[in-house]
């Protein structure tokens, strides 16, 4: 397993959002977890990236048991989180977004790594020189997706990265999704528009209140008549 959570606690103050949540994630796969709004997928995104501690149970990324681990321990372990909101450097241009994004790695790794963020997002090669904040959303979240994998990711995981992107757009981030994982990285993926993440999944889990109740692989998912009401609009 590249990334577990065993009976995952969390939440805020006393108020308990997330009752026992156990994913596994094997590695060089991708996993989605859908859900509807306020389910806790946001919650358990930041549980595993160390942004919340989480009460009880544990966190295994690649053998080691990180809960409780600064966020920034856990990038340099090689588990990186894009959260949904980008948190770019909106007056930084697109290269030093990307140069941040290599703060755990060595200086001598960098030019190699912005090529290959180059190769998976072109328009980024082509904006490099351009201010953060003065790029469309679609290109926003490719920025944000790329400066994660300048921390050369074993696992990166994804809060609703289609979230506001025309649907075209959505397509082409799914499609560098896909790519990345094909270099080897395990993906996690959190999406509230369940299908075009269903369809790039080897497997996904649905989240209701805090608890998980179904579990399939993409496709088992996409003809679940419970998911298809719930989440497909179907
Ligand atoms: P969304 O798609 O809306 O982001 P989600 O499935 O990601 O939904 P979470 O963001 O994990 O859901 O929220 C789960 C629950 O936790 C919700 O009831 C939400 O109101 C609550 N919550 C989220 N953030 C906080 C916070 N900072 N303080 C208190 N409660 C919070």
């Amino acid at each position: 397993m590249m990334l577990e959570t065993v009976d995952l606690h969390a939440g805020y103050r006393k108020l308990e959002i997330l009752h026992g949540v156990e994913l596994r994630i094997g590695e060089g796969e991708i996993v989605s977890l859908i859900g509807a709004n306020g389910a806790g997928k946001t919650t358990t995104l930041r549980t595993i990236a160390g942004l919340i501690t989480p009460t009880s149970g544990k966190v295994v990324f690649d053998g080691q048991e990180v809960q409780g681990r600064r966020a920034d321990e856990i990038v340099r372990a090689g588990l990186v989180h894009v959260a949904q909101d980008r948190a770019l450097f909106g007056e930084l241009q697109v290269w030093e977004n990307l140069e941040m994004g290599a703060y755990t790695q060595p200086r001598s790794t960098m030019r190699e790594s912005m090529d290959r963020v180059f190769e998976l997002f072109p328009i980024l090669a082509e904006r490099r020189q351009q201010r953060a904040d003065t790029m469309s959303g679609g290109q926003q979240q490719m920025l944000a997706i790329g400066r994660a994998m300048m921390a050369r990711p074993k696992c990166l995981t994804l809060d609703e990265p289609s979230v506001g992107l025309a649907p075209n757009l959505v397509a082409q981030v799914l499609e560098a999704i896909t790519a990345i994982r094909d270099t080897g990285v395990t993906v996690l993926i959190v999406e509230q528009n369940a299908k075009q993440a269903l369809r790039i999944s080897d497997r996904a889990y649905v989240i209701e209140n805090g608890s998980l109740v179904l579990e399939g692989t993409g496709s088992e998912l996409i003809d679940d008549p419970r998911v298809r009401e719930a989440y497909l609009g179907a």
